[in-house]
């Protein structure tokens, strides 16, 4: 079967593991110290690693004092993650519609959802793409909000020639196993505000302060003082050293992305009845490839089919202000969003994909599309 997403691993990945496990020291130590230094070079900022993308989003609100009672703008087009990372805090995610084109936050449609309890806006960088972010920032400054990326898709993008995180407030990165690149579980905060970094650097590790410092040292803290609520939440030596790998191997696993990208941009582009994101793929390194396919009646009777024919497919996503947990009293009203979901559909994407198969893909699925439309 094609699967939609995969990890990509080769046997440089796991000579790293099998490095940690020999040297017995699993926790938070020189690996994941070394991992940091690497992102930081790579993005241009200092980063921060935690266990997943989701404690990373969750951490970056925390220090920036979002809390109880503050609401936090965020596109209702998004995984889970980035609510339960908002409402973990406390604080109440607000459903924000999407712009048509990119599936990026409408800023525009956020601003009529501002009260004084609003703090800050989470865009989130569907597939890779960051849409109109400089618009958004220009929004978040006038109305005094701080900027949380949720860059999880979006790692190694570019906008506008810089590396996304490279430039801005606070960006989070997911090293989950099917992101574009991987170390098992993880995650990352990016940002070069001190007041920000310190504060994250202490609340991974349960509040204590210094600890990072001794850590990296190869100590404990052994005395020591809290003055915040803090959680476990560092990453280990075990998922660093894989993180590192796949960080060297940046350049072979985003240019294979991009090729695929655009080999289906090159088939379906033509095709009027499908829409595809607007991205050049010498800048984006798409993480998905989802499409808009007009008018389709049932999306389930499409992916059954696909499967039948070994291809799987993904929902990229079920909006979140129709889960029970965030389904507001007074309706939220989200057209760009309650159109597009029922037609959206993710064809598969991953390194180890041919080109021989995102033709086979595009054949099958405009056949299947001829007999559902
Ligand atoms: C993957 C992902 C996250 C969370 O990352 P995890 O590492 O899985 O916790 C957050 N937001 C989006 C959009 C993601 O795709």
């Amino acid at each position: 079967v094609i699967r939609l997403s995969k990890s990509t691993l080769t046997k440089v990945e796991k000579e790293a593991v099998m490095g940690v496990l020999d040297r017995e020291f699993l926790g938070m130590g020189y690996e994941v110290q070394l991992f940091e230094e690497r992102l930081s070079e790579f993005i241009g900022r200092p980063a921060i690693c935690v266990v997943n993308g989701t404690a990373a989003l969750h951490l970056a609100c925390q220090a920036a004092g979002i809390g109880l009672g503050d609401e936090v703008l965020v596109q209702s087009l998004t995984y889970v993650a980035s609510y339960q990372a908002i409402s973990a805090t406390g604080a109440k995610p607000i459903s924000c519609d999407v712009v048509p084109d990119t599936f990026t936050i409408d800023w525009r449609d956020a601003e009529k959802r501002l009260t004084k309890h609003t703090k800050a806006i989470m865009p989130m960088h569907y597939a890779g793409g960051v849409g109109k972010l400089n618009e958004i920032y220009d929004f978040a400054k006038c109305n005094g909000l701080r900027v949380i990326e949720d860059a999880a898709h979006a790692f190694g993008s570019l906008y506008r020639g810089q590396r996304v995180g490279g430039f801005g407030d606070i960006a989070c990165f997911s090293f989950d196993g099917i992101k574009n690149i991987t170390s098992g579980e993880g995650g990352c905060i990016v940002s070069d505000d001190e007041e920000i970094l310190k504060k994250v650097r202490d609340s991974r590790l349960l509040g204590v302060e210094h600890d990072t410092e001794n850590r990296f040292k190869g100590n404990r803290s052994w005395e020591f003082d809290v003055t915040s609520q803090g959680w476990r939440y560092h990453m280990s030596n075990i998922m660093a050293a894989i993180g590192i790998v796949q960080l060297d191997r940046f350049p072979e696993l985003s240019s294979k992305r991009k090729s695929l990208a655009k080999c289906y941009a090159d088939i379906l582009s033509s095709v009027d009845y499908i829409k595809i994101l607007p991205y050049d793929f010498e800048e984006v390194v798409p993480h998905i490839f989802p499409v808009l396919i007009d008018n389709l009646k049932d999306r389930s009777v499409l992916r059954k089919n696909l499967l039948d024919v070994n291809i799987q497919t993904g929902i990229h996503y079920q909006p979140n202000h129709m889960l029970s947990l965030y389904r507001d009293i007074e309706d939220v009203n989200l057209p760009v969003t309650d159109s597009i979901f029922p037609e959206l559909v993710s064809l598969p994407i991953h390194p180890d994909l041919s080109i021989k198969e995102v033709e086979m893909i595009c054949e099958k699925l405009l056949s299947e599309i001829q007999c559902l439309v």
